[in-house]
């Protein structure tokens, strides 16, 4: 519109003049005192005439401000200018040392009015500010404003382009997230996660060799495109792992990595960056793990998933939950001393569902602690019945969530159950695990003190799969262990599995607890456990899990021995 106004007013300063500048201006230079050229002058934007054999002839006020010389032709003109092929063809850039200036140029011809080509019009208008607020707009609509590196959707487009670049290249698409980043967040400040973010972006542009595209592309997520033969597994992980360890507040946090190998480049970035973020899904809870590759089963998976999801909705009303017990028996006497409440799910039509399949379902959208509950219920109502039976003396053991931690007003949810069905708190006891303290360790140390106070048995349970365990243990003040054989079979030296079973037996002792070895699964585990004083055994070598009907029946031929009695007479000697 601008270019229109400016070129009317000085087509009609020209043609309404008195004396035409095109068969007067060459021979009288002094046409800007003519006073419709003198509004020509005071135009912001610069105005510059050529003839028809490209010699100078005429340049405004604004011209002048920038080209000193009079006496420039034609080419001399646009050889002061660059031109960027991004730009429009119309944009013209000014260069002065660091100073870059943009303008608008239009060119007209000048004609007689006869038609004969008589000269050249320039009109300029600069935009240089309007191109800065325009390019700072771009920038914070395509870069993240916290790490200053690419936003998810300007990631997309360039790694997009990147991969196009070289279509026979193989590339990586990977993806990070960060475990227990909000966790994380809630304990040490939003501040202190921001910092934490922009360690992760310094690290990458650090490591960038111009090869790669990366962004931030959510709260605590990353991506990269990079080249197959340019990333190094290790060099990436140790980079970004270890920052976050070695400055990360005593906290447990690892950065996690899914990698997918780009098979198909016609798939588009983001369902790419799907899959990369599948494969970090599989990772789990596994703290040695850190990187996963996404292969065509976790979407298998991820279908099996939702499919889940949608009939959990159900499975409440319907009462499709059910409990089964592992007997915990004295490997010395042979008696039954307690047993594990373990759940399933009796699906209508897929049949009996082992908890491996629902419960990291359910851990990861929430639901655990209602499944949980339901459990806990399930768990007292039995306690309640044998006691109706006149059997006072059975405990069942139950298996807290981390999550529970933090979902449920535990104390109150648990005290309510055992009041509701009037059974002795000594009769529940309760698993939990080690994960459970990693967030405010004071806080949860409290929270067992309290319930052990109220007269209930914690265990803690799987000691042994994870490598903090004996440092832990020492804060976190339990009364039984749970020491799982699964884990110590992965030891691939049997005499060192050997001395870590027994340094385990031994320190529970010195701290007075009681230990429980579970998945033992074969006579000789058995036998080599009660000699290094491990007596109480749960495991397929003595009895799988069980309808309750079938443990009831077990009850009748088995001897029961108070586990409760053990963990008091333990506390008692001490
Ligand atoms: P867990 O608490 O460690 O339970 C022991 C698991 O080991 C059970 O698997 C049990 O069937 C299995 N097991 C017992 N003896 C052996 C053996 O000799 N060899 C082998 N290989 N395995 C043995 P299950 O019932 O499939 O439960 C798996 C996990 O699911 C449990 O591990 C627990 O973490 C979780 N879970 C089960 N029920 C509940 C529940 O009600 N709430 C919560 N939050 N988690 C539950
Ligand atoms: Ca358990
Ligand atoms: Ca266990």
């Amino acid at each position: 519109m601008i270019w229109i106004v400016i070129a009317v007013v000085i087509i009609i300063v020209v043609w309404t003049a008195p004396f035409s500048l095109l068969k007067y201006g060459r021979k009288n230079r002094s046409v800007t005192s003519y006073y419709g050229l003198m509004a020509v002058d005071r135009l912001d934007a610069m105005i510059l005439m050529f003839d028809e054999n490209d010699a100078f002839w005429y340049m405004n006020e604004s011209a002048r401000k920038i080209f000193h010389t009079e006496m420039m032709t034609r080419m001399e003109f646009w050889e002061t200018w660059t031109r960027d092929e991004e730009e429009d063809e119309d944009t013209l850039i000014l260069c002065r040392g660091n100073v870059i200036r943009y303008f608008k140029c239009d060119e007209q011809e000048l004609r007689s009015k006869k038609g004969r080509l008589r000269g050249y019009m320039y009109i300029l208008h600069e935009f240089t500010q309007e191109r800065e607020l325009q390019e700072k707009y771009r920038h914070s609509a395509t870069h993240d404003s916290l790490t200053d590196l690419y936003n998810r959707d300007w990631f997309i487009e360039k790694a997009e382009e990147f991969m196009k670049q070289n279509p026979n290249e193989v590339y990586y698409i990977i993806c990070s997230d960060i475990k227990q980043f909000k966790a994380f967040n809630e304990v040490f400040g939003v501040e202190a996660g921001d910092r934490l973010l922009k360690m992760i972006a310094e690290e990458l542009r650090r490591n960038d060799d111009h090869n790669r595209v990366y962004g931030r592309v959510g709260d605590d997520s990353f991506a990269m495109c990079i080249p197959k033969k340019n990333f190094s597994d290790v060099a990436y992980l140790v980079k970004s792992s270890s920052v976050l360890r070695a400055r990360s507040y005593n906290f447990p946090i690892a950065n996690h990595i899914g990698i997918y190998e780009v098979t198909d480049l016609n798939l588009s970035v983001s369902a790419m960056m799907d899959r990369a973020t599948l494969a970090i899904a599989s990772i789990k809870g596994d703290i040695q793990q850190e990187i996963a590759r996404y292969d065509d089963s976790m979407r298998k998976e991820l279908l099996q998933e939702q499919e889940i999801l949608t009939d959990l909705q159900t499975a409440f009303n319907e009462k499709e939950f059910v409990i089964y017990l592992q007997p915990q028996i004295s490997h010395e006497t042979k008696a039954i001393v307690g047993a594990e409440t373990l759940v399933r799910w009796q699906h209508p039509k897929k049949g009996l569902i082992p908890p491996y399949l629902f419960i990291p379902v359910m851990e990861n959208n929430g639901l655990i602690s209602k499944l949980d509950m339901y459990v806990w219920e399930m768990a007292c109502a039995q306690i309640r019945k044998w006691t109706d039976e006149g059997r006072n003396d059975i405990s069942l053991s139950v298996n807290i969530s981390p999550k529970d931690f933090y979902y449920l007003d535990l104390y109150k949810v648990i005290m309510d159950l055992v009041t509701k069905y009037d059974i002795s708190p000594s009769r529940l006891r309760l698993e939990i695990t080690e994960s459970a303290f990693a967030i405010d360790l004071k806080k949860q140390v409290e929270l067992v003190e309290k319930l052990q106070d109220a007269g209930f048995i914690v265990e803690m349970d799987d000691f042994g799969s994870a490598y903090s365990t004996l440092n832990t243990l020492k804060d976190i003040p339990v009364d039984v262990l749970k020491m799982d054989m699964k884990f110590m079979a992965k030891a691939t030296d049997a005499d060192r599995s050997a001395n870590i079973i027994q340094m385990i037996v031994g320190m529970a002792d010195k701290l007075r607890m009681d230990v429980i070895a579970e998945g033992v699964e074969t006579k000789e585990q058995a036998d080599f456990l009660g000699s290094v004083g491990c007596d109480i055994i749960q495991g397929y070598y003595y009895a799988k899990p069980m309808p309750v009907e079938e443990f009831e029946e077990m009850l009748k031929t088995y001897e029961y021995k108070d586990m409760t009695e053990l963990v008091h007479h333990a506390v008692k000697e001490s």
